[in-house]
């Protein structure tokens, strides 16, 4: 029997990818800090769950204790705007999420494992090439000069350059991708490590009249929905040509104020939207709006190249399922 590890598999993309593994037949092992995951039994993502922090070395060193055909690196300090950009958790994101990633090259070298996947983020990518919301540059080669804009994006280089540098000096067999906004249901969606698609339902879902949005809602993003990152996440990792660095995530680039009408057009709700942004931000919360980039879009090019696959689904129906989750978790609270 196949075996994966799935580290961060109590999180969002970390539980979905775990139960896609169980379901195809693999024999898994989730490690995560949080002692169960919240919107899954432990039964439908894994054999066995391991609660840890991967922050300690002895501990990781144990996490390593048998042989795995597959490992999936997705633990990390993480949330969205709310969390990675007012600058507030930056040390912590930095130091937490480094040291997890040293220890995970370093154990995962020494029980050699035979491959290991490594989840980077499109936050790599220099803010001074996505300044033009309708024209933002994220080819994997314009990385460098490296100049992201925000700590959270300096870990993620750290750490592709690091899983990088293990394989040409250790041999450690690694796969890196730069995730794009993933989002839909069973992730955060409230306490403010939820991104903008979760953000978005959760305000419709509890609103009547009106909804705020963050900024002029002109900013653009665009997401993918949770399966195709599962599935272009399982074909990267299961090839042997292409190591990356590489995109993962969908091309259908809409303003914020799109997501925001798209997530009130799936509740049938007749509401407002109510941009705030500048000095009204400031005095209402106390700090500057934390908007990001200008504009953000994945390019597949180098992935269909590679890989020869490409997302099809698009935003909307990602949204429907992923409103009708938070909703139910709305009126259940
Ligand atoms: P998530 O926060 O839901 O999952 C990360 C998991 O890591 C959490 O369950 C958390 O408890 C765990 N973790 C954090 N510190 C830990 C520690 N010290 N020891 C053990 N576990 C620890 O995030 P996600 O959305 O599932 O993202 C997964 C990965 O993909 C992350 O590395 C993230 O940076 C990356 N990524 C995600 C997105 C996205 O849109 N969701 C975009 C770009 C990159």
């Amino acid at each position: 029997m196949k075996t994966a590890l799935v580290l961060g598999g109590g999180g969002f993309i970390g539980g979905h990818l775990a139960k896609r593994l169980k379901e195809e037949g693999l024999w898994v092992r989730v490690v995560d800090i949080k002692d169960k995951h919240e919107f899954w039994k432990q039964n439908e993502i894994c054999q066995e769950y391991v609660s840890g922090d991967l922050r300690d070395p002895n501990f990781v060193e144990s996490v390593f204790d048998r042989e795995f055909d597959e490992v999936y690196q997705l633990a990390a300090d993480m949330g969205g705007a709310g969390y990675i950009f007012t600058g507030d958790n930056d040390a912590n994101v930095m130091h937490n999420s480094g040291l997890v990633n040293l220890n995970i090259v370093h154990y995962a070298t020494q029980a050699k494992v035979k491959r290991v996947f490594y989840s980077s983020s499109a936050c790599i990518y220099p803010e001074h090439n996505q300044l033009d919301p309708d024209n933002p540059n994220c080819e994997e080669s314009s990385a460098y000069p490296a100049n992201p804009d925000s700590e959270y994006g300096w870990e993620k280089l750290f750490s592709e350059r690091l899983f990088l540098a293990f394989n040409r000096n250790y041999s450690l067999d690694c796969k890196v991708a730069r995730y794009h906004n993933i989002f839909g249901p069973k992730g955060a969606w409230r306490d403010g490590k939820e991104k903008a698609p979760a953000a978005m339902c959760r305000k419709v879902a509890e609103s009547d009249g009106e909804i705020e949005v963050w900024g002029d809602g002109k900013q653009t993003r665009s997401f993918m929905y949770i399966d195709e990152c599962v599935d272009a996440t399982i074909r990267l990792m299961r090839q042997d040509n292409f190591r990356g660095p590489v995109n993962i995530g969908s091309e259908e680039m809409v303003s914020i104020n799109k997501l925001a009408q798209i997530a009130i057009d799936c509740s049938g709700k007749d509401i407002k939207i109510n941009n705030i942004d500048g000095q009204d931000f400031i005095d209402k919360y106390g700090f500057p709006c934390p908007l990001g980039v200008k504009g953000r879009n994945s390019d597949n090019r180098l992935y269909l190249k590679k890989i020869g696959w490409e997302p099809s689904m698009n935003l909307r129906e990602g949204m429907e399922i992923t409103f009708k989750w938070i909703n139910e978790q709305v009126n259940e609270k």
